[in-house]
């Protein structure tokens, strides 16, 4: 048993979990960090994530955008119906930015941040299955299980970033769930005429579908029906290739090539803290929500951003005193309640080809794009969260 307390113990490894421990431990805390996964045991993500320009800084600013990290930049985004009226065209240009944002491999932007915590002075144990956590006036206690067998750990401050598995659940209420009745299926396209760095979000009776320039192919994101996803995974290539083909139309070339089908359920979950002192709660342990404007990663990451922030400005004698929790809590409120509404709107409006809504939602497309006041205010909450 060790008797040493740390500052703080981030359950999860995963991106967040990882780029918490960078921003932690530049705020000069000691930090350990447990993931369930021993390092080489973990299966490629097969997800493509369009991060912003935002992003971009603050993982510059972690030191974890290394310069050969494989990033396509997104100059613009189409947003358009199929087979409807109302379209919207929204471009760097217009917030005199060199670029939105950028496509990466999930895998990619997880590699970045794992190294860049394994190369500083961070207790990194892989291979470490949280069981439970108790948290107590001074101190919490997180047990759990490694190779070794029953290991416990005592620390001021727990930040999970669990990614919403059972821990979480665990210490946290949910105050919001909902089933989209939906699956995400994701992959790579290829198609005969180039990107030009253009990703699109097309609204089809089907379900949403975006497309992001990916190196020279497009990543996709098909939000189906969950019945639908089985037979889309299993199907061969050339049959498929003909479906996506189908539902989203030529706007992006005619499809050629097709590599690493995968799928992902789709829902929408927030939870909140049940102790108001020594736990946060942070990414996707937080907030879990539907991919259709590629915000999960991006909020998240600006959950640890401001978080150590807090830490920065605070009395670190204890990190974990409600104080700092409870300022942490309150910094969040707006950007994560606009986050979340935005994206869950989203999916909800464009998810449906009731006509009048599919009219209202034209009607909506068609103004944004002539009113360049209004996509400008989206874009800046798009690209850097709502209140900042
Ligand atoms: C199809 C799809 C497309 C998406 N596209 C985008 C996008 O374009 N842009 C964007 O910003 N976001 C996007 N997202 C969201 C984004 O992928 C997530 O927000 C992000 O990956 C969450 O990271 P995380 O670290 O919070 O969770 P996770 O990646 O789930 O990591 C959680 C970690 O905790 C570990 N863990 C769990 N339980 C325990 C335990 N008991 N003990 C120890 N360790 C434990 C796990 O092993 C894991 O490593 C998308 C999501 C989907 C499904």
């Amino acid at each position: 048993m060790n008797g040493r307390v740390r500052d703080a113990v981030i359950v999860g490894g995963g991106p967040i979990g990882c780029a918490a421990a960078i921003a932690l431990a530049n705020a000069g805390l000691d930090v350990v960090v447990v993931e369930a996964h021993a390092g080489d045991q973990r299966a490629p993500d097969a997800r493509t994530l369009a991060l912003s320009w935002n992003s971009r800084l603050v993982l510059q600013r972690l030191h974890a955008w290394p310069a050969n990290l494989r990033a396509t930049a997104i100059d613009a985004i189409h947003i358009s119906h199929r087979g409807r009226f109302g379209r919207a065209e929204l471009s760097a240009a217009d917030v005199q930015l060199p670029a939105l944002g950028y496509v990466l491999r999930h895998a990619d932007v997880h590699g970045a941040l794992r190294e860049k915590v394994l190369a500083m002075p961070v207790e990194f144990r892989e291979g470490f299955t949280v069981e439970d956590i108790e948290i107590g006036d001074d101190l919490a206690e997180i047990k759990g299980t490694d190779s070794s067998g029953k290991q416990r750990i005592l620390s001021r401050l727990v930040a999970v970033a669990d990614g919403g598995a059972a821990v979480s659940k665990s210490l946290a209420t949910e105050i919001r769930d909902h089933d989209y009745e939906q699956a995400a299926v994701v992959g790579l396209v290829r198609s005969d005429r180039p990107h030009r760095q253009r990703a699109y979000e097309r609204f089809t009776p089907t379900g949403p579908i975006a497309f992001l320039p990916s190196s020279d192919e497009f990543a996709f994101v098909w939000s189906c029906k969950p019945e639908r996803a089985p037979s889309l995974l299993t199907m061969n290539d050339d049959l498929f290739l003909k479906e996506l083909q189908l539902a989203f139309g030529d706007r992006a070339g005619r499809f050629v090539g097709l590599r690493q089908r995968a799928s992902f359920p789709l829902a929408l979950r927030v939870m909140q803290e049940r102790s108001s002192t020594r736990l946060v709660l942070l990414g996707n342990a937080a907030q879990s929500l539907h991919p259709i404007a590629g915000q999960g990663f991006n909020l998240g990451l600006r959950d640890v951003w401001d978080f150590a922030e807090v830490i920065r400005s605070h009395d670190r004698t204890d990190v974990g005193d409600h104080s700092i929790t409870t300022r942490y809590r309150k910094q969040r409120r707006i950007d994560r309640a606009g986050g979340i509404t935005f994206t869950d709107t989203l999916a909800k409006m464009f998810s449906t080809d009731f006509a009048p809504l599919a009219l209202g939602r034209g009607l909506g497309l068609a103004l944004l794009d002539i009113l360049p006041p209004a996509k400008r205010q989206i874009m800046h909450h798009m690209i850097f969260g709502v209140g900042n």
